[in-house]
């Protein structure tokens, strides 16, 4: 889609607007050609070339020029994904071709069997096959003409489908607009699948366990729940993707079609569609010139597939040559030109040992079986969620039972069920606990949710798994402190509250057996660092109820710092993007109440950064964009820290010596050498204070 110079050019242009501080409306295409390329190369290219903040900021300026001048928006900017309002009613829409199933083989010689029957169809001797992985998600037609996005559908019954075109302009990896035109096609329908990613799957399930919302099932179900919700800006949210893997109907500008005529490989299509800007299975298809070459590609995937960030339930057999594909045709139900390998799930039978309830950061408390270890596909399993209570009575699992472990796509196995006939009458029923484990205070569930809650504040199996949240990996990102040591830091009286991290007794643990010099530096340096992460990451850390990355991102740029938050409404709250009625009350919960507060004033003592700096997030102003700054000598008007901070929230960038890269050295009274040196390069502007003032005032 881009050539080598077309890249590089994209580059420069995107630093260009970057570093601009007084972009017009004549910027307004240019940020749309470099926001679309950004887009490629992170959905369809999986190597991103700018940061998340970077794009941000693009993003930001075009939306301010768009809102100066709303005239100049059009239909596929990238700001237009979101639609207003709520869908009521999906439409019903006709496909362009029909949306069948696939038939399904189950082993090679079935491959082989496969061969066979296309080869009586088709013409020629030889037969090349392509084969690609079977996405488990939901599938979805793409219709584009005069290279826009004009309609999206589900598969419906095949014949019709729903219109969720809205829904679908909110998935960013798909392309509001897409060059069709230059492989001269004007109008095209394409066949793929909406999906989340494995990890983005686990990390929304992990969130909705926290708020006590019902997990999502597996990332199909959530695809396609997700591709029919009336708000599409919910939509946006849920981390949807889309893999196009077909291109069922093309035509020319007079309406010539052009599937089998200039579309005549399916590799090819695929190809067409990656260059497009869409993400395609490209980098994991294959075309196989035999049935042995097949065989070995889907024994390959019968273990690969673990480790693909995308769920997979098979793999698809395709003819690569779309004229042998016409001259096969398609029953009713499925076409005879590809055929669907389905992945057997891995199970394994174990015994189930006991169930511990674990008590979560939140108080939500976690039945976890125990199982005699079992290896599944190269892991042991030994311990697997049985998730809530209903669970376990809906599959009546008792204690002793000889159980069915599954791992299929997935990355966590689960418990089917029972082998009932293998009871031997000895099996004890599981009793879910009245009292919390931890603290014995009474558990409590509310009428709409499925997970049973310690209310305690103080309860120390909260206060351990809020520690351990606070030093992981999304929060304080807090190196040397663990889960493992966190917990023994506790059982030995090291550690009691959040606040403590900061008051260890690094002469204590130096003294403990385990502890070198070495690690303790590695503990104290860890600690040290965390101090200066960005407000997010403190918002994320701090636990609040329905607060994750996510929802940290957007209140860390609504306000300067974290007392803010004491301030506001739940009503102030709601109006921050991306922050819904719940998630309002539960941080106007947490900002009211005095023992969050305490918390939060102990961390600033201690030094933790609360505030919003300018290099974290959006910066105040742009005056400064794009220009380096150096101070010398002594200054009169603010402190040298000021300084600096001023610089940086007006977007200039600080250096630390006088090189051929700065622009400005503000000399204040007495300055000595980098004066003498700035002033032998000419590039270099040496200003004073009055006049650094006045740039940013
Ligand atoms: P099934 O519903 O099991 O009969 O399988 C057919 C469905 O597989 C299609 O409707 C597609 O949604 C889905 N599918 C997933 N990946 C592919 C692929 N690479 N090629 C074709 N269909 C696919
Ligand atoms: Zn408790």
């Amino acid at each position: 889609m881009y050539s080598e110079d077309e890249q590089k050019s994209l580059l420069q242009i995107t630093a260009r607007l970057k570093n601009s501080e007084n972009l017009t409306v004549f910027d307004i295409s240019e940020l749309r050609s470099v926001l679309r390329f950004h887009d490629w190369r992170y959905y369809a290219m999986n190597d991103p070339l700018i940061t998340d903040y970077d794009y941000d900021v693009l993003f930001q300026k075009l939306k301010q020029l768009e809102l100066s001048y709303p005239d100049q928006i059009i239909p596929d900017s990238p700001t237009q994904r979101v639609a207003k309002g709520l869908t009521e009613n999906f439409e019903t829409v006709p496909h362009l071709a029909s949306m069948l199933s696939l038939e399904n083989t189950y082993n090679e010689l079935e491959v082989k069997d496969f061969e066979r029957r296309v080869l009586d169809m088709t013409t020629n001797s030889k037969i090349e096959f392509c084969v690609e992985p079977k996405f488990d998600g939901a599938s979805i037609a793409l219709v584009y003409e005069n290279d826009l996005l004009v309609r999206a559908a589900t598969r419906g019954d095949g014949t019709i489908g729903e219109d969720i075109t809205n829904n679908a302009r909110a998935i960013s990896s798909i392309p509001l607009s897409a060059p069709f035109s230059k492989f001269g096609i004007r109008k095209i329908e394409l066949r793929g699948e909406v999906i989340i990613r494995k990890d983005v799957f686990e990390q929304k399930n992990k969130e909705r366990i926290e708020k006590g919302e019902k997990e999502f099932q597996n990332p199909r179900n959530t695809a396609s729940g997700s591709l029919r919700m009336k708000d599409s800006y919910e939509v946006g949210r849920r981390g949807l993707e889309a893999v196009l893997y077909h291109v069922s109907f093309a035509v020319n500008e007079s309406g010539e079609d052009l599937i089998g005529k200039k579309l005549i490989a399916h590799f090819d299509n695929i190809k067409m569609l990656h260059e497009c800007g869409f993400k395609t299975p490209i980098h994991e298809m294959k075309v196989c010139l035999s049935t042995n070459e097949v065989d070995a590609f889907l024994q390959e995937w019968n273990e690969k597939r673990y480790s693909f960030p995308i769920e997979t339930d098979g793999m698809v057999i395709k003819l690569n040559d779309i004229r042998q594909q016409i001259q096969c045709g398609s029953t009713a139900h499925h076409p005879r030109w590809a055929v669907a390998y389905k992945f057997q799930a891995k199970q394994a039978h174990s015994k189930l040992l006991a169930v511990e309830f674990q008590v979560g950061r939140t108080g939500a408390i976690t039945p976890v079986a125990k199982i005699e270890p079992v290896a599944l596909s190269g892991v042991t399993i030994s311990s697997i969620s049985l998730h809530n209570e209903e669970i376990i009575k809906t599959k009546d699992i008792r204690i002793g039972d000889t159980v069915i472990v599954e791992r299929a796509g997935e990355v966590i196995p689960y418990i089917i069920g029972s082998v009932e006939s293998l009871r031997d009458g000895t099996e004890k029923q599981i009793y879910f606990p009245k009292e919390c484990p931890s603290c014995q205070s009474p558990l409590i569930k509310p009428e709409e949710e499925a997970v049973w809650r310690c209310e305690n504040a103080d309860c120390p199996a909260q206060l351990e798994e809020r520690i351990i949240h606070y030093v992981s990996k999304d929060a304080m990102d807090i190196d040397g402190l663990g889960r493992q040591i966190v917990i023994d830091f506790i059982n030995l009286g090291l550690l009691k509250n959040i606040e403590g991290i900061y008051e260890l007794q690094y002469d204590v643990i130096g003294k403990m057996e385990g502890w070198g010099a070495k690690s303790v530096a590695n503990l104290k340096d860890g600690i040290e660092s965390s101090k200066a992460r960005p407000l997010w990451r403190l918002l994320t850390a701090l636990g609040i109820r329905h607060v994750g990355v996510g929802t940290a991102k957007d209140l860390a740029k609504h306000i300067s710092a974290v007392f803010e938050l004491s301030e506001k409404t739940e009503e102030q709250l709601v109006e921050i993007e991306g922050i819904g009625p719940k998630v309002a009350r539960s941080i106007f919960q947490f900002f009211n109440t005095a023992l969050n507060l305490h918390l939060l004033r102990s961390l600033e003592a201690f030094g933790v950064n609360i505030k919003n700096r300018p290099e974290d997030s959006n910066t105040k102003s742009s005056k400064l964009a794009g220009k380096s700054f150096l101070f010398t000598g002594t200054l009169n008007s603010f402190s040298r820290d000021r300084a600096k901070q001023l610089v940086e929230e007006n977007g200039g960038k600080l250096l630390s010596g006088v090189s051929a890269n700065l622009n400005y050295l503000i000399a204040g009274a007495d300055a000595g050498s980098k004066l003498a040196k700035a002033q032998k390069i000419d590039t270099i502007s040496i200003i004073t204070e009055e006049e650094f003032l006045k740039m940013i005032s």
